[in-house]
């Protein structure tokens, strides 16, 4: 069966607070008003100005020379991927990273690259573990062309990569002759969170992406970064996979309307996430990972309840929250989520565990 969290579900009550992922935010009517003012155009032909204005925009944000506009990050990363990798190539990247579980094999199926899987603590890697993995270059050995990393690095907690260890993998892997790739799903909380700007978290990047449906709360869109010929590469793939759009204006307006007023308030998603991994961290049973972002995961194992289980008790009493292992859950904070609706919700997650 292919698993649908939220379909609605006539015997579940509605959803009051929910924590399953930062995804889950509607548009404001302030967002919507901003839509449905938007100049348009056609995308495809270079004609949308308010998609334009949001790409220069990007360009300068993550100081890079250009960008494209493109409906969702996973396509951002499937684009980069392809533009890095011819086949056979191999991509190095944390072993719980995005384009590794989620992305439907993506790698492998448009670009015929593999991807190597490297370990570490809260989705992060170091140099070390780098130089175990490269691969003497041999003919009879896969072509390492690619680095890729997550900030924030989502199943590693929401963890932010520290400027400087960031920058030492970056170098190493440019040393390699590898290019390297920047999954910025999250970086804006990143940046918040690190108060470093994203175009030095993104300075020794060649590819960076921002995705605007996670805590930027905008409903569709995410901008990809780059060198001038790598976004003509970029295209080329946009319009190969259909991402090339129309009157993608309307989209992009709310991304703009997301980066006026969407970003600084993401310090406050921050501080909701400390109280509710302090709330959840009372809870016999629950251990927390400390979160360092949106993103709080903690573990039911000393319990003896599966984070299945205690997901869908949760969801009964109208709190919907993720399930990322057998005792593995995660619960984000975000724009539609308040004080009010973090004290219901660790009420309800301590009222759904064992006795
Ligand atoms: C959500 C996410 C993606 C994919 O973005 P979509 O817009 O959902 O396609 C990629 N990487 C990370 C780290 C994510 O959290």
């Amino acid at each position: 069966m292919v698993y649908a969290p939220n379909r609605p579900n006539l015997t579940l009550p509605p959803i009051r607070v929910n924590l399953y992922s930062d995804t889950q935010t509607r548009p404001s009517a302030a967002m919507k008003d901003a839509m449905m003012r938007a100049e348009v155009g056609d995308e495809q032909s270079g004609d949308d100005p308010t998609v334009n204005e949001l790409c220069d925009r990007m360009a300068a944000l993550t100081g890079k020379e250009a960008a494209v506009f493109l409906p969702s990050g996973t396509m951002c990363n499937q684009i980069s991927i392809a533009v890095h990798c011819r086949p056979g190539d191999e991509i190095l990247a944390h072993e719980a990273s995005h384009i590794v579980a989620n992305e439907g094999g993506g790698p492998g199926a448009l670009a015929g690259a593999v991807v190597l899987g490297l370990r570490g603590p809260r989705g992060m890697f170091d140099v070390p573990t780098m130089q175990a993995n490269f691969r003497a270059k041999r003919r009879n050995a896969p072509p390492q062309t690619l680095l890729a990393v997550e900030q924030t690095a989502n199943f590693g907690g929401g963890s932010v990569w520290p400027l400087d260890r960031l920058n030492a993998v970056l170098d190493a892997a440019h040393d390699w002759g590898m290019a390297t790739h920047m999954d910025g799903a999250r970086l804006m909380n990143a940046v918040v969170a690190a108060g470093v700007p994203a175009s030095d978290m993104a300075a020794r990047c060649d590819s960076v992406w921002l995705d605007f449906t996670k805590g930027l709360g905008a409903p569709l869109g995410a901008v990809l970064c780059g060198s001038a010929a790598f976004i003509d590469q970029a295209w080329r793939w946009k319009q190969r996979l259909g991402g090339a759009l129309r009157q993608a204006g309307m989209s992009a307006a709310g991304c703009l309307y997301a980066l006026d007023h969407n970003i600084d308030r993401l310090a406050e998603d921050h501080v909701n996430a400390a109280s509710l991994a302090r709330g959840l961290a009372q809870i016999p049973g629950i251990a927390v990972e400390t979160p360092e972002t949106n993103l709080v995961f903690f573990d039911t194992q000393a319990a003896g309840i599966t984070a299945d289980e205690l997901a869908t008790r949760a969801r009964q009493q109208g709190v919907s929250i993720s399930v990322m292992g057998t005792y593995r859950v995660r619960v984000c904070t975000h724009l539609d989520v308040d004080r009010a609706g973090i004290d219901e919700a660790t009420q309800i997650i301590r009222d759904c565990m064992p006795k």
